[in-house]
């Protein structure tokens, strides 16, 4: 299932509309289904205090997110 690993945002259901929503197109506009998924991501998150790799959407990656580590060469 298409589902954040942390915050368990999924698929919802809606609708587009086209043009405003007042005034005399709100009864006239065409209402189409239209499904809003999650924008998910594979990625690296620090949850309590351990690294571990998942599947989360972009706002919760942009929360959690590993710090990267750095590679220090030995000759410096
Ligand atoms: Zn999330």
């Amino acid at each position: 299932m298409i589902q954040c690993d942390i915050c368990g945002k999924s698929v919802q259901y809606g609708h587009l509309i086209r043009h405003t929503h007042s005034g005399l197109w709100e009864k006239r506009a065409t209402k189409n289904p239209k499904i809003f998924r999650p924008n998910l991501h594979k990625g690296k998150v620090l949850l309590n205090g351990k690294i571990k790799n998942v599947k989360a959407c972009a706002s919760c990656l942009a929360k959690f997110k590993a710090p990267r580590t750095v590679k220090i060469p030995a000759s410096a």
